[in-house]
This record gives structure tokens, C-alpha cells and sequence, in this order.
């Protein structure tokens, strides 16, 4: 392939992703990584478990104490499991689904009332950009 070709082939590659909704794919795209941070921070918790443990184990065996290493661990492990929320939270955020704050049900991004308990759904500013609100056809009629 010389170089006249290759930009062609990139030129056309470019605008075929354009046309097939850049925006779309990267969403896609975001969610999974998303997906895969969240695997990952799980393996890395398991390991920090068995690193407690481990220290745990060594603390019993040889009758010592190593308290700053195990509030240390699991001070981590907190971290942790708080960073997998907020991948957690932003996925779902991704997915247009708002978490209601007083029960907990999962309500579409366009809920004005959470279906659980009739609680107002505050929109966030993170508003998806196909979100599209039009007073003039709500409730006048
Ligand atoms: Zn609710």
C-alpha cells in the first residue's frame, strides 16, 4: 500500500465512522471499558482480601500485632469498593438510568416521579444530549 492509498483508505475510514454515529460508538465503547474497570478494581479487591488475610494469618502464626497494615488494607479495600460505585454509577448514568435517592428504584433518564415511590426525580446536568424536553405538550390538555 504506498502512501496515496493509505490516506485514502483512512480518509474512508474516517467518514465511515462518521457516518455510522461517532457518538454512538464511543458511548458503547466507554460502558465496556466502564465494565472492564469494574472487573479489574473486583480482582484487585480480592487480591487486597488475600493480602489481609495473608497478614492476618502471619499476625496469628507468629503472635504479633500489625495493626497499622490492616487498617491499611482495609482503608484500601474501602477505597476500592467506593471507586467501583462510581464506575457503577456512571455506567448507569450512561444507560439513562436514574437511581432514585429514597427507595432505590432504577427509573428511566426521562422519569419525572420515581415509579417506586412517587418521589421527584431532580434531573442532574449531566443530561444526555437526544434527551429532548417540551413543556408545551405536558399536561395542558
Ligand atoms: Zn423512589
Amino acid at each position: 500500500m504506498d502512501l496515496k492509498d493509505e490516506l485514502d483508505f483512512i480518509t474512508a475510514k474516517a467518514k465511515q465512522l462518521t457516518d455510522t454515529g461517532v457518538r454512538k460508538a464511543d458511548e458503547v465503547l466507554s460502558i465496556s471499558k466502564l465494565k472492564l474497570r469494574c472487573v479489574q478494581l473486583d480482582a484487585l479487591i480480592k487480591a487486597k482480601y488475600t493480602e489481609l488475610g495473608r497478614t492476618m494469618y502471619g499476625m496469628v502464626k507468629n503472635d504479633s500485632s500489625d495493626a497499622d497494615r490492616i487498617a491499611q488494607a482495609v482503608m484500601e479495600i474501602d477505597h476500592l469498593y467506593k471507586k467501583m460505585a462510581q464506575y457503577n454509577a456512571r455506567i448507569e448514568m450512561m444507560r439513562k438510568i436514574v437511581t432514585c435517592p429514597v427507595c432505590g428504584t432504577k427509573n428511566k433518564f426521562s422519569n419525572t416521579y420515581c415509579t417506586g415511590c412517587m418521589h421527584k426525580l431532580v434531573s442532574t446536568d449531566e443530561e444526555p444530549e437526544d434527551y429532548s424536553y417540551t413543556p408545551e405538550n405536558d399536561e395542558n390538555e
